[in-house]
């Protein structure tokens, strides 16, 4: 089978299991594990924050964030299409009590005009707004890029209210190698910072999240009450240390070979996809209603070896990373020709 889902799909390599099992490992919720330590303190470095918080997923990275940011009541202002808003179970109002301020952007990104708009005056009739949130790259808008320029007009914007900003970068490192733009520049102007390690960079599992040291400290505490407390997980940071070390030019070919599946599908009677729109290595596709429905398009590709996520009615969405081969993708090319033609 091609599986072209999700970049979750990756499988640890032998290099990678051979550092995972080699790992120095200690009680990590004592604050004792030297492999977690050095993968905290190693990307805290990469984003150019104080500290980092190893966690078990991308999920509770967030959700640990906007517990540490708000008070129950708060309103906290995101994309329409967010991770944290639909696809996090519901995270913020069970875990943090807040309400979230979903803003419609286009491909994910908003514009600093449009949070002036929903930011609320303080008064007691109305939710204190006190958090703005940013997915960079944008998983559902199609791992598209939120420009810098523009992150930095809605910081100038939450500093004068007084607003926290967390980023989801859960797939940062994907804007990182598509702009040339590095780490640190794309999270200065945000007071936390959550990254994937188990995404396009290929390690089993976890996330880190970044902010400052009294942040972090907060955090510390979300993450036992949420029952995230690991013990001799070095194990596990040493998959994620290999990856941050190892893995993140790779993501350069998951692009390309976005942009390859994007060209080919564009050039098929009744394919929607502007190529131009795929920035990094998430490929969304729609279709006219004579070619079927995304799930029953799903179901001919599947008999055919090869595994999409029909995301809507009309829409389908690819992945592409690193444990896909060259042959794979011409595969993959070839059998999207037959079906879809
Ligand atoms: C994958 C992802 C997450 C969290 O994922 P987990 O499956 O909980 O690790 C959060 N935000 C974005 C943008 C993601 O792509």
């Amino acid at each position: 089978m091609i599986d072209l889902r999700s970049d979750t799909v990756t499988a640890p390599s032998q290099v990678m299991r051979q550092a995972m099992s080699q790992a120095d490992v200690g009680d990590d919720v004592f604050g004792e594990d030297p492999s977690v330590i050095e993968l905290q303190e190693e990307v805290a470095r990469l984003l150019g924050k104080e500290a980092g918080l190893f966690v078990p997923s991308g999920t509770m990275s967030n959700q640990i964030a906007i517990k540490a940011h708000t008070q129950p009541g708060d309103e906290v202002v995101c994309e329409a299409g967010a991770h944290i808003m639909n696809y996090e179970a519901g995270g913020p109002a069970f875990h943090s009590q807040v309400q979230l301020n979903p803003i419609k952007g286009r491909l994910g990104v908003f514009t600093a005009r449009q949070v002036e708009a929903v930011i609320r005056p303080r008064n007691v009739h109305v939710p204190p707004t006190t958090l703005i949130t940013i997915e960079n790259t944008h998983n559902q808008a199609g791992g598209t890029i939120f420009p810098l320029e523009e992150i930095h007009r809605i910081a100038d914007m939450a500093r004068a209210h007084d607003l926290r900003m967390h980023l989801d970068g859960a797939r940062l490192m994907n804007a990182v190698v598509a702009t040339g733009i590095p780490a640190d520049e794309w999270t200065a102007p945000f007071d936390s910072v959550s990254l994937c390690l188990s995404k396009g960079l290929g390690a089993p599992v976890g996330s880190v999240l970044c902010g400052n040291r009294k942040f972090i400290k907060d955090t510390h505490r979300y993450r036992k009450l949420f029952g995230g407390g690991m013990r001799q997980v070095g194990i596990i940071a040493a998959g994620a240390l290999y990856a941050i070390r190892n893995h993140v030019d790779d993501l350069a070919r998951d692009h390309q070979r976005a942009r390859q599946l994007a060209e080919v599908l564009s050039k098929l009677p009744g394919i929607h996809i502007n190529p131009d729109e795929v920035h990094t290595n998430i490929v969304m596709f729609g279709m006219d209603e004579q070619k079927g429905t995304g799930v029953e398009i799903e179901e001919q590709l599947r008999r055919k070896g090869l595994l999409c996520l029909p995301l809507a009615k009309q829409k389908i969405r690819l992945v592409t990373h690193r444990d896909l081969s060259d042959d794979d993708i011409n595969n993959a090319i070839h059998t999207f020709q037959k079906v879809l033609s």
